[in-house]
Order: C-alpha cells, then structure tokens, then sequence
C-alpha cells in the first residue's frame, strides 16, 4: 500500500474529488481526517471509510475559520498521534463571482476566505506538527483557470486560487530543509457538482467541450490520483512545483 502508516487530513472531503480522495487514500493505508462544513454526509463518508475497514475520523469545521482549524488539526492529532500529508481541497465556485464590476465586496471576501485563507489556516495549524514529525507532503488544490483569461470571468475564484500557487512555492522553500514538501495541482473543469451553475444548457458545455484536445471532461480519478503520488513517498524528490491536469486546454491556442 502506498500510504501506510501514515495520517492525511483532507479538507472538503464530505463531497467531490475531496470525497474520492479520502477513501482513495484509505484504501492505500492511511488514516484520514475528514472535515467538511457539509456535517451529514460527511459523517456517512467517514462510516464508509469504516465499513470498508479503513481509518477515519470526521470533524466538522469551516476552514475558512482559525478557531475551527485548530480544533480539527488538535482533535486530528491526539486521534492518530500526526498529519503526515495535508490535502487542502475545500474551495467554492460561487455564480455571483463575476466581473469586478458586477462582483460584490462580500462575495469577493467570501470566497477568499475559503479558498485562499483556509489553506493559510491549515498550514499553520499543522505545520508545527510536521516539523516536530521533521517531514510531511502539503498538497493545495489550484486551478488550470490560473493562467488563463476567460471572457466568462470568475475573478475571485482566478485571484485565489493564484495565491495559492504563490503560498505553495514559499512553503516549499521555508519548510523543504525540514523534509516538509508542498506542491499544487491545478484541474480543468471536472465532473462533480461545482461546475452545475456555468453548465447551465448542452450549448454551454458544448463550447467548453470543444477547447478540450483530449475530448471529454476530467474524471475524479484523473485528479487524485495524482494527489496519491503527491502524498507518497514516491514523489520524495517533488516539491514548490504544480501539475495542472486539464485534458490539454491549457495548451489550445485554437
Ligand atoms: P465540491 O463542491 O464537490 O466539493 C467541495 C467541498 O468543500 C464540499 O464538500 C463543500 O461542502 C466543502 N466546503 C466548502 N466550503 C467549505 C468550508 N468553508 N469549510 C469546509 N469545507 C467546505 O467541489 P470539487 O469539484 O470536488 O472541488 C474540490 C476542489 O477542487 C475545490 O478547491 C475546487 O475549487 C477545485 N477545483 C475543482 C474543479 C472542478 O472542475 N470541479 C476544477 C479546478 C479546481
């Protein structure tokens, strides 16, 4: 098994690629520490992980919050004695995020806080933690849309999940001769419920559809496990770098 023995926390793991990832990642031998602001079907993901014999322990926090984040790293550790690997997944696509024209302040806030200033929340909660451990693998979930304009603007989602990459290179620099890695992955548009709001007719999904060299939308799968090898040991040797997995659109000039 690729993870065993050791403790991944996955933030936004109630739904989604963070979902997939966690029992993924179970399945390979870790323990995982789940936490979602969606409480109920975070509990039923954790009991699945059970069921299926794996190890997990579901603690409700919005990440978005310092008071939450440090419960859930606090509760996490004195659960399974370490965080060998943090998974920032969590991350909101809200349709009012549009132009700075049209975009509110709040909403701007909004989803700086959950994209961007959880990952800062968590890292600071856990890496104390990897320091005394002297090692851990940070992986923060970023986006293709980072080196792209669109005519489609979401610029509060764009802004931080740059920041993210940003964070992910000054991470690895500080904590890299404490054998603490951390990288970035920045998907394409995948088929989980995030996207529903711009998918809005078969005309919208097509246009997207054809800007995609390799034909379809992502899968969960293409995404995490990526996120596995970032988690392993077998990337011991990667770190302040990013994969974006986008089915090539990133490339596409036409
Ligand atoms: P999803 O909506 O299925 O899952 C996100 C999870 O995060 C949900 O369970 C949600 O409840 C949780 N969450 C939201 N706010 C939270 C908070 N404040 N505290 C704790 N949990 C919170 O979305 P997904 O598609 O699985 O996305 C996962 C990550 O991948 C996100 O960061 C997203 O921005 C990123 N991403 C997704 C795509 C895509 O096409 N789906 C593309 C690029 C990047």
């Amino acid at each position: 098994m690729r993870l065993e023995n050791k403790v991944a926390l996955i933030t936004g793991s109630a739904r989604g690629m963070g979902r997939a990832a966690a029992e993924l990642f179970a399945r390979e031998g870790a323990s995982i520490i789940l936490t979602d602001i969606a409480e109920q079907e975070g509990v039923e993901t954790a009991q699945s992980i059970q069921a299926a014999g794996g190890k997990a322990l579901f603690v409700p926090a919005n990440v978005a919050r310092a008071a939450d984040v440090q419960h859930l790293v606090e509760t996490g550790v004195s659960t399974f004695g370490a965080i060998d690997i943090l998974y920032n997944n969590a991350g909101i696509m809200p349709a009012a995020d549009t132009s700075v024209i049209e975009t509110s302040e709040e909403t701007w806030d909004h989803i700086m806080d959950v994209n961007l200033k959880s990952t800062f929340l968590c890292c600071k909660y856990t890496l104390p933690y990897m320091q005394q451990q002297k090692g851990g693998s940070i992986i923060n979930i970023s986006s293709m849309v980072v080196f792209l304009g669109s005519t489609v603007p979401q610029e509060a989602y764009g802004v931080s999940k740059s920041g993210l990459l940003a964070l992910t290179k000054s991470l690895a620099v500080q904590y890299g001769p404490m054998g603490i890695r951390c990288n970035a992955i920045c998907p394409g548009p995948i088929n989980t419920g995030l996207l529903d709001h711009l998918w809005t007719s078969e005309e919208e999904r097509n246009r997207r559809l054809q800007r995609i060299p390799l034909g379809r939308f992502g899968l969960i799968n293409d995404i995490i496990y990526f996120a596995l090898y970032l988690a392993s040991d077998e990337s011991s040797w990667t770190t302040g770098t990013w994969m974006t997995i986008d089915g090539g659109i990133s490339s596409n000039y036409f």
